[in-house]
């Protein structure tokens, strides 16, 4: 998946003359009305016209993108933002739970073209799920998966394993099960999904496609993620660029990449070593020295928000191409900060996982600077359900000490501002009703 020469990754390049393309981003709505047709019903290939990297009869679909973009006063609020100009993009309704599956669906098509018997992916959780799931599901591959050993939560490992999954836990990190993956795959000729696959952010171009046709085929002002992996940010600028030189957009939003304190090498290169797309000549020899000093010290990610714990992420390049695109700014935000947007979200009508609140947090940070302006219009990409790390949130709720400090507490969180502690009553009508009154 990547170039002998250069050692970058490849990138799905299209001839756009030789394509049909509509000429208004309105001419899908149409396929809505053929919705009993599996493509035109996923959320992926209905925009089919956008990634056309294989023909529609090839395209494996599990009815993936069903996902909603809702605004939500309550979060505004939390935030700065005025009423009804934030808006969620919930990707948690996908089938499982994770947006990951709009690039799986892409790369799972790709994988059936080129003939693959198996498919492999490393993997803190969510992509692993989703692979496990389009295998069970269609029964055109068998998916190896590769997870480190401790920072998987529950949720996501438990639909691996559910789904029949080959799983294979390595005594090390996500970097580590990445490098493996990547050499074993080479080894024993696997079809690898992880996000080094251009074909998966074909697939997550059209996330934004929909939150576009959700605001009518208005472009917003802001598109605030997660980066991970930076899979996510690299798609959505590429979706933007096409879509603009294409003519069907008039102008492309800003982008908001926010990482974890914890796991900060987009913030710490970009933003404090001032690492740009520059024309297309990065100084990717910062991002070596970078990783250099990171192993020397023995510094390794470390957040509650394990779906973007990453250390080396591989999308790094095509994120600040992205960047350079969408005008794009890139925040960190403490585990406390993810945690308190976290319970915000979930108060607010959608659930997430703790790594999705972080583009919650980013905007509240980026309003109190006063880059986002309070009357704009906002995007958060939800990337995650609410189910995917239970544990997580049971810690910011509870009120046993020991349980929060473990899961917590160890990483730098204080306080649960907005804790909703479960009310301990003895097991007596008159005191439960007591209870009720007081609380209720
Ligand atoms: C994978 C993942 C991310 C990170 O996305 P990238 O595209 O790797 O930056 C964020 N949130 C959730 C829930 C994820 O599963």
């Amino acid at each position: 998946m990547a170039c002998d020469r250069c050692g970058e990754l490849l990138d799905v390049v299209y001839n756009w003359d030789r394509l049909h393309v509509p000429d208004s981003l309105k001419a899908f709505e149409e396929k809505w009305t053929r919705r009993a047709n599996p493509h035109c019903f996923s959320g992926v290939w209905r925009f089919h016209e956008l990634l056309p990297f294989a023909p529609l009869e090839q395209c494996v679909t599990v009815g993936e993108g069903q996902t909603l973009l809702v605004p939500s006063e309550g979060v505004a609020k939390y935030t700065g933002i005025k009423p009804g100009r934030l808006y969620l993009q919930y990707e948690g309704m996908n089938p499982s739970g994770s947006f990951k599956d709009n690039g799986m669906s892409a790369a799972f098509t790709h994988a059936r073209c080129v003939g693959a018997t198996r498919a492999a992916c490393a993997s803190t959780g969510n992509t692993s799920a989703s692979l496990a799931l389009y295998c069970s599901v269609t029964k055109l591959m068998k998916a190896v998966i590769f997870i480190g050993s401790g920072k998987i939560s529950y949720g996501k490992l438990s639909q691996a394993l559910d789904f029949g999954a080959l799983t294979v836990q390595i005594n090390g990190d996500f970097d580590d099960a990445m490098a493996r993956v990547k050499e074993v795959s080479r080894e024993l000729g696997i079809y690898l999904v992880n996000s080094v696959n251009p074909f998966r952010l074909e697939g997550q171009k059209t996330i934004m496609f929909r939150v576009l046709e959700a605001l009518r085929w208005e472009v917003p002002d802001w598109i605030v993620v997660p980066g991970g992996n930076l899979g996510n940010s690299s798609a959505f600028g590429k979706a933007f660029h096409e879509l603009h030189q294409l003519g069907l957009i008039d102008r492309v939003p800003r982008l908001a990449v926010i990482n974890a304190a914890g796991a900060n090498t987009l913030y710490e290169l970009v933003e404090r070593q001032g690492l740009h797309w520059n024309d297309g000549s990065p100084d990717l020899e910062r991002a070596s020295r970078y990783y250099d000093e990171m192993d020397a010290t023995g510094r390794r990610a470390d957040t509650i928000a394990s779906a973007i714990e990453i250390n080396r992420p591989v999308n790094l390049s095509k994120c600040i191409r992205a960047l350079e695109w969408c005008d794009g700014v890139v925040r960190e935000v403490t585990d406390e900060q993810i945690m308190d947007a976290k319970a915000r979200v979930g108060a607010s009508g959608l659930g997430c996982e703790p790594a999705s609140a972080a583009s919650v947090a980013g905007v509240k940070s980026l309003v109190a600077e006063g880059i986002i302006a309070a009357d704009q219009r906002v995007v958060c990409v939800l990337t995650g359900h609410q189910l995917k790390d239970p544990t997580a949130t049971v810690a910011y709720h509870t009120t046993d000490q020991e349980q929060f400090n473990k899961v917590l507490g160890s990483r730098g969180v204080r306080r649960a501002a907005f804790a909703n502690r479960a009310v301990a009553v003895p097991n007596n009508l008159d005191e439960i009703i007591k209870a009720i009154r007081l609380y209720g």
